[in-house]
C-alpha cells in the first residue's frame, strides 16, 4: 500500500510502498477514507534525533477516519464497513486517568511504548491503518469523512482548551485566538457555538484573518508588536479573560501575556518553541497558564455530536496521498486555508 513516511532524521515526508498491515489480537484494520495534515508533524520533523522518543521510519498522520476493513481475533463492537473516527492520544486504557477517558494524560503510555498513530505508531497517511483497540474508534454516522477528520485533532484540541475555560467565557468576556489556521479556525467556531464571548482573532496573514471573520470572529487583528495594545483598547484596558495561542512562538506567547486580563486563562497550544515566564510580576495577578495536549475520549464524542448538529464545519483542502510532500511544504509556508486533508483511497 501507499504510505507517507518520515524515514530519516532531518529528512522530509516521502511517499513509499509498504505491506498492508494485518490486525493482531484485539486490533482493527481501517481502510483510510480521510487523513488530516497537522502542523505538529512539521515540528516533529524538525526535532533532533535525541528529542524523538520513537524509531523511524514513521508513517505520518494523527487525524484519521476510515471504514472497518478487518477485525483481529477477539476484537468486537464494530462491524466491517462501519465508518469511524480514530481517537489519537492512546493511553494504557487501565489506569485511573484512562478510566475517565483522559487518555491524552495517561502517565503510563510513554513508558509502556504506547504512542499515538502518526506520532510513534504507524499513522493515517496510508491506505490502511491499524488501530490497537476498538476503544479508540468513534462512529461518525452520517458525517462526511473528509469534513469529519479534522475534528479528531484540529477540533478536539481547541474543544478541550475552550471547555476548560468555559466558566470565564461569560457574557461581556473576550477570548483571543492567536493563529487562525487548522486549529484556530475551529477554535473560533467552537467559541461561537459554546460561549457568548467576544472573539478576537490574530494572524500574520490577511487571508487567515478573512477566514477567521468568515467563521465567526467578531474582530480580527494583525499579529504584530501592536496586537496586545490593540486588544487592551478593544477591552477598555481590561484585557482578555481567555487567550488561546495556536502558534506558541516567542512573539505570540509575549502577546498572550500582554493581552490577558487579571485572573484570566492562557493556553499555549502551539509548538512554536516560545516560552511564557511565570513568576511574580511576569503576568497579571491570578492568571493561569496551561499547556494543553489534545483532548479526552468523551470530548471527542461531544465534538462529533456538535458537528452532527451542524454547529462546526472544518474548512478543508483535499489532496491525494501522492501530494503529501507538497502539502507539508505549503503548510510550512502558511499556504493552507483551514485543514489539508488527504484522501488515500480516493
Ligand atoms: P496551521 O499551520 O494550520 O496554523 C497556524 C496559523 O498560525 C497559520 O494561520 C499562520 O498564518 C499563523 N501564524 C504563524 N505565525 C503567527 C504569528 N506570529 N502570529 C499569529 N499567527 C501566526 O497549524 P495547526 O495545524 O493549526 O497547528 C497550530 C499549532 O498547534 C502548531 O504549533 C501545532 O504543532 C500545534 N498543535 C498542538 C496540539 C496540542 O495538543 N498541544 C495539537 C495540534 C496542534
Ligand atoms: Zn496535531
Ligand atoms: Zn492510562
Amino acid at each position: 500500500m501507499k504510505a507517507v513516511q518520515y524515514r530519516k532524521f532531518g529528512g522530509g515526508p516521502e511517499v513509499v510502498d509498504i505491506p498492508v498491515p494485518q490486525p493482531g489480537p484485539g486490533q482493527v484494520l481501517l481502510r483510510v477514507l480521510a487523513a488530516g495534515v497537522c502542523h505538529s508533524d512539521l515540528a516533529v520533523m524538525s526535532f533532533p534525533e535525541s528529542a524523538v522518543p520513537f524509531p523511524l521510519p514513521l508513517t505520518l498522520g494523527h487525524e484519521g477516519v476510515g471504514e472497518v476493513a478487518a477485525l483481529g481475533e477477539g476484537a468486537t463492537g464494530v462491524a466491517v464497513g462501519e465508518r469511524v473516527a480514530v481517537y489519537g492520544p492512546w493511553g494504557c486504557g487501565r489506569c485511573a486517568v484512562c478510566a475517565v477517558g483522559r487518555e491524552n494524560n495517561c502517565p503510563h503510555a510513554g513508558r509502556l511504548g504506547i504512542f499515538p498513530p502518526g506520532l510513534g505508531a504507524p499513522g493515517a497517511l496510508a491506505e490502511y491503518l491499524l488501530v490497537d483497540s476498538v476503544r479508540h474508534l468513534m462512529p461518525i454516522g452520517e458525517l462526511d469523512p473528509v469534513a469529519a477528520v479534522p475534528l479528531t485533532d484540529a477540533g478536539l484540541t481547541p474543544y478541550s482548551a475552550v471547555k476548560r475555560s468555559l466558566p470565564k467565557l461569560v457574557p461581556g468576556s473576550t477570548c483571543v485566538v492567536i493563529g487562525a489556521g487548522g486549529l484556530g479556525h475551529m477554535a473560533v467556531q467552537l467559541l461561537r457555538a459554546l460561549t457568548p464571548a467576544r472573539i478576537v482573532a490574530l494572524d500574520v496573514s490577511q487571508e487567515k484573518l478573512d477566514l477567521a471573520a468568515e467563521v465567526g470572529a467578531h474582530e480580527v487583528v494583525l499579529s504584530d508588536g501592536q496586537a496586545a495594545s490593540c486588544i487592551r483598547e478593544l477591552t477598555a484596558e481590561v484585557g482578555a479573560e481567555v487567550v488561546l495561542d495556536f502558534v506558541g512562538a516567542q512573539a505570540t506567547t509575549e502577546t498572550a501575556a500582554a493581552s490577558a486580563a487579571m485572573a484570566g486563562d492562557i493556553s499555549v497550544v502551539g509548538m512554536g518553541g516560545g516560552a511564557l515566564p511565570v513568576g511574580f510580576g511576569r503576568l497579571p495577578y491570578n492568571v493561569s497558564v496551561t499547556q494543553p495536549y489534545w483532548g479526552s475520549r468523551s470530548e471527542l464524542a461531544e465534538l462529533l455530536a456538535l458537528a452532527r448538529a451542524g454547529a462546526v464545519h472544518a474548512h478543508v483542502e483535499t489532496y491525494s496521498l501522492d501530494r503529501a510532500p507538497e502539502v507539508y511544504e505549503r503548510l510550512s509556508k502558511g499556504g493552507v486555508s483551514g485543514r489539508a486533508v488527504l484522501v488515500p483511497n480516493g
